[in-house]
């Protein structure tokens, strides 16, 4: 389990693992903050950096995601830690699920 625990019970998030493997996941360029940072959320684990290899070979956790797209050059803007609110934890899931919306 590369995510966060809260995320083991998400069907969607087991999809995107799967998925991403696969090559069937199609993932947005990556949000920036406005200082230019790249967002990457919690439970990420392949890259979405066009002709990287780890596009399809996932990350072994989110925070190896981090060290690995600071080798790319470029800056990744800080995410939630690990206490975070259930709220959050409910919209972190619905972003899962709305990557297989409508599939
Ligand atoms: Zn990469």
């Amino acid at each position: 389990m590369p995510g966060p625990i809260f995320l083991a019970a998400s069907a969607s998030y087991q999809r995107y693992l799967q998925d991403g493997v696969t090559g069937n996941l199609v993932l947005s360029v990556y949000e920036q903050t406005p200082d230019g940072d790249i967002i990457v959320g919690p439970g990420e684990v392949f890259c979405r950096l066009p002709g990287c290899a780890n596009v399809q070979v996932p990350l072994s956790e989110t925070r190896n995601l981090h060290s690995h797209l600071r080798g790319h050059g470029v800056l990744v803007a800080w995410t939630l830690s690990a206490r975070i609110s259930q709220r959050t934890k409910d919209a972190i899931v619905a972003l899962y699920e709305s990557l297989f919306a409508g599939l």
